[in-house]
Formats: C-alpha cells, sequence, structure tokens
C-alpha cells in the first residue's frame, strides 16, 4: 500500500485506458501522480474525486506531449509543486492503421510525433529534474507490435520499436546518476484503442497467445508499479513483455 509512498510520478496519456489504470496503482501505492493528457473524459473528474477522498493527491495537467513547450513547462511546475519527479510513465500513444501502400505522410507523421516524440520531449524534460536527484524511474510503454511488427501497423510499429532504442539508449546515459529506464510491451490489452479492431483482428490476436485471452489494464499496471519501485532498482535498460505469452 505505501511502497510508493512520498514519491511523485507523472503518467502520460493517464485519463483513460491502461494510463487510468496506471494512475489508479501508483496512487494507491502513496504516490501523488500527474496526470497529463490532451483529453479527459467527462468520468475523470470522478474517477479523481474518488481518489483524493481516499487521500490521495491526483492532478490534471492538460498537456499535449508533443508541444516541446508545454511539455517543459508543465514538468517544472510539477517539480516545483510536488518537491519531485519520481516516476515518469510514458503511456501516451495513438494508432492509425493502414496498410502500407494506403499509408498517408500524415498517418506516418502523427503516430511518430505523438508516440516517439512525445516520449522523447517528456524523458528529456523530466530527465533534467532526475539527474540532479541523482534517483528516478522512467517507464515506456512499448507494444509487441514493436518487436514483433504487425500488418496495418508500420506506422506503429516504427513508433514503439523507436521507444525501445529510446529505453536502451536513455538506460545507459542515465544509469550513473541512479535514474533507470525501462519499457513495457504489452501485447493484445482490453481498452477504447482495441474496442475499434474488427472480430477477425481480434481472433487474429487471441489466436496467437498462449495464455489464450487478453491483457486487463491492471495487469500492465502492476508491471509498471514494480517498475516504479525499489523492488527494481537492479533493472535497467529492459523491456518485460505482458503478453501472455505471444513473445517468448
Ligand atoms: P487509449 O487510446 O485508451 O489511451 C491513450 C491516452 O493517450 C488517451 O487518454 C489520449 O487522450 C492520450 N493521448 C493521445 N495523444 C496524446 C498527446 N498528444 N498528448 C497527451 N496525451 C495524449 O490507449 P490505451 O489502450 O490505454 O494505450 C495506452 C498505451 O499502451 C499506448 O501507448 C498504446 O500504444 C500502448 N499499448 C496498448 C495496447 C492495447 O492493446 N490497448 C497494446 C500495446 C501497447
Amino acid at each position: 500500500m505505501s511502497e510508493l509512498k512520498e514519491k511523485n510520478a507523472i503518467v502520460t496519456g493517464g485519463a483513460r485506458g491502461i494510463g487510468r489504470a496506471i494512475v489508479r496503482m501508483l496512487a494507491e501505492q502513496g504516490a501523488a501522480v500527474a496526470v497529463f493528457d490532451v483529453a479527459f473524459p467527462e468520468d475523470f473528474e470522478s474517477f479523481a474525486k474518488e481518489l483524493r477522498e481516499s487521500g490521495m493527491r491526483i492532478e490534471a495537467f492538460p498537456v499535449d506531449i508533443t508541444d516541446a513547450d508545454a511539455v517543459e513547462e508543465s514538468c517544472t511546475r510539477v517539480a516545483k509543486d510536488f518537491g519531485s519527479i519520481d516516476i515518469l510513465v510514458n503511456n501516451a500513444g495513438i494508432t492509425r492503421d493502414k496498410l502500407l501502400l494506403r499509408m498517408g505522410d500524415d498517418d506516418w507523421d502523427l503516430v511518430m510525433k505523438v508516440n516517439l516524440k512525445g516520449a522523447f520531449l517528456m524523458t528529456r524534460a523530466v530527465a533534467k529534474t532526475m539527474v540532479r536527484q541523482r534517483k528516478g524511474k522512467i517507464i515506456n510503454i512499448s507494444s509487441v507490435v514493436g518487436v514483433m511488427g504487425n500488418a496495418g501497423q508500420a506506422n506503429y510499429a516504427a513508433s514503439k520499436a523507436g521507444m525501445i532504442g529510446l529505453t536502451k539508449s536513455t538506460a545507459k546515459e542515465l544509469a550513473g546518476r541512479s535514474v533507470n529506464v525501462n519499457a513495457i510491451a504489452p501485447g493484445y490489452v482490453e481498452t477504447e484503442m482495441t474496442h475499434v479492431l474488427s472480430d477477425e483482428q481480434r481472433e487474429a490476436f487471441l489466436s496467437v497467445i498462449p495464455l489464450k485471452r487478453g491483457c486487463s489494464p491492471e495487469e500492465i499496471a502492476h508491471t509498471v508499479s514494480f517498475l516504479a519501485s525499489e523492488k527494481s532498482d537492479y533493472i535497467t535498460g529492459q523491456v518485460i513483455n505482458v503478453d501472455g505469452g505471444m513473445i517468448m
């Protein structure tokens, strides 16, 4: 319950889906959480209120992670108001799926900008504080698709593979300052993002999952909370597949 007591976290894309499950779990373990998102659904306030009533600190920051100035400004504000930034979860991500021959430049650029450049901008902004603190945990939410590739997702797969490169390079650069950087590669998780998949696409995913079921957002959040805690102090530069055995 108090594993992350007195820790301060930023979770991007934390307004819904996997991000929201991560926000809840970090808060339940004692962390104060700044939620960075471009769009807060109507029920976000009641979600935050419920946690606040149990004594948890949750603050919503309307930030587009592709906007370098907004990212810098908001990270500076968190460091000042919360007192430190101990945990960064780069979770915000989008898809614009199309077969390669039909993929427009805009589909490519937007996905790379949000998923990869956004994670870079957040990491650069937060790393300044973490290096100064000589402590920190950065957790990047990649995807099995970044490791295996997937037809119709060249843009998304490239962005998620890029996140793995970002993870390993940043891990090497920041290790000397006790900042750990790891990635999680989820498989198929039931969220608004995957609700748009057709029955055939869903079946195709399930047929290659040895555990024969999709992942819950909470199962990703459990791995995040482990990587955010002192229990993972000797782990850096790794990609942890949380995928029911899709990749072995
Ligand atoms: P989601 O679409 O439900 O949530 C994504 C959140 O990111 C939203 O709240 C959205 O508003 C926010 N966001 C989008 N663009 C943003 C921007 N420019 N700035 C700030 N916030 C922005 O998606 P999800 O399924 O919860 O996925 C979360 C992460 O997990 C993503 O990075 C996704 O690629 C990854 N992932 C998901 C699955 C899955 O099966 N759902 C599998 C593997 C990896």
